[in-house]
């Protein structure tokens, strides 16, 4: 008898659907509550290749509300990622699970391989506007998921075709992270979420005829609720539009006391377009998972995965025009000009 004789008798899925679940493999950002709730229902419904990320280890406050882990990880401070591992290969000891126990940024992104789909299953705007670029430029679908203390918010995307996060949240970069450890958030409320999570990413990956990338679902656990708002694809998106509009975001600098340092910060969207411009005009010194190197005429940059850049190489009088100049290695005008513009102004 087939370990998923149950599933495969609904109709919606068949022999053929569990054939096609048997054979992708999924990318889970983040394996808190979201994360663990949804690896675990996929691995019981069939899927056997699975991409783990998290930089956590577990901790007693985990336990009420993330699958998977036992009060054991969380006194012996296991890794999310090597914990639910071992779960999950308890429920199906032949699913393939391959960790990374850092953040999506620090991700080596060409060792990842081929990825049917992405699982956003993190707490905070930074890392979804990550993965909302990172899917749009490979093209693939993710399934957006979030819970805030007694409701939740389910959304199929493919940034390339349809609208994308940035189109649902257009103040995305700037949205403060808000997790549960300040809002919290009730138990049944995760599983109730993942289950409409999961459900997507069924259809996304049997091609199904009902599923919508324009339909975001409100879920209100505690007033039985789902409510549906359609998301259209925005004409001025600084992501997926034809218009984009990266270098319209002010870019500040300041000085770190006692060198001639600058530091600023750039957003996510930022970072990927210096980085793009950079590897174009072969830019980049060196680069390793947490930093890259850039040089651009006399001036050197230092950008940090986390969006943190050091600047180096400024005198005095060129300094005062580093506004624009951020403006610009953005938009990646400076490469070009030779970086004429700070030094002769
Ligand atoms: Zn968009």
């Amino acid at each position: 008898m087939d370990r998923h004789d149950r599933q495969i008798r609904v109709s919606e899925i068949g022999k053929q659907g569990q054939q096609k679940i048997s054979a992708a493999t999924l990318l889970i950002v983040g394996c808190g509550a979201l994360g663990t709730y949804c690896a675990e229902q996929l691995v019981r419904g069939g899927i056997k290749n699975i991409i783990l990320v998290d930089p956590d280890s577990v901790d007693e406050t985990n336990l009420q509300r993330q699958a998977l882990f036992v009060t054991d990880d969380a006194t012996s401070r296991l890794k999310k990622v090597t914990a639910a591992k071992k779960q999950l290969q308890r429920i199906d000891p032949q699913v393939q699970v391959t960790t990374y126990p850092c953040s999506f940024e620090q991700v080596v992104f060409e060792e990842l391989g081929t990825i049917d789909l992405i699982l956003d299953c993190t707490d905070n705007f930074h890392t979804r506007s990550l993965i909302n670029l990172y899917a749009y430029h490979h093209e693939l679908p993710f399934v957006f998921g979030a819970c805030n203390r007694t409701t939740g918010q389910v959304m199929a995307l493919h940034p390339c075709k349809q609208p994308c996060l940035h189109c649902v949240f257009p103040q995305l970069d700037g949205l403060e992270k808000e997790d549960c450890s300040t809002v919290g958030v009730l138990t049944p409320l995760v599983p109730f979420v993942t289950s409409l999570q999961v459900a997507l990413v069924y259809k996304i990956l049997l091609d199904d005829p009902t599923l919508s990338w324009q339909t975001m679902t409100y879920a209100d656990l505690w007033h039985s609720a789902l409510d549906h708002y359609l998301i259209k694809k925005k004409a001025t998106c600084p992501v997926c539009s034809e218009k984009k509009t990266t270098s319209a975001v002010a870019v500040e600098a300041k000085k770190i006391c006692g060198t001639d340092v600058y530091q600023t910060t750039l957003s996510p969207l930022q970072q990927h377009a210096l980085l793009e411009n950079s590897r174009r005009h072969s830019a980049i010194l060196k680069e390793n998972p947490l930093a890259a190197k850039i040089q651009i005429g006399t001036i050197e940059l230092t950008l940090f995965k986390n969006g943190k850049v050091l600047i180096y190489g400024l005198t005095p009088k060129n300094s005062r025009l580093l506004p624009e100049f951020l403006q610009m290695i953005v938009k990646g005008a400076t490469y070009d000009s030779e970086n004429r513009s700070l030094d002769h102004q």
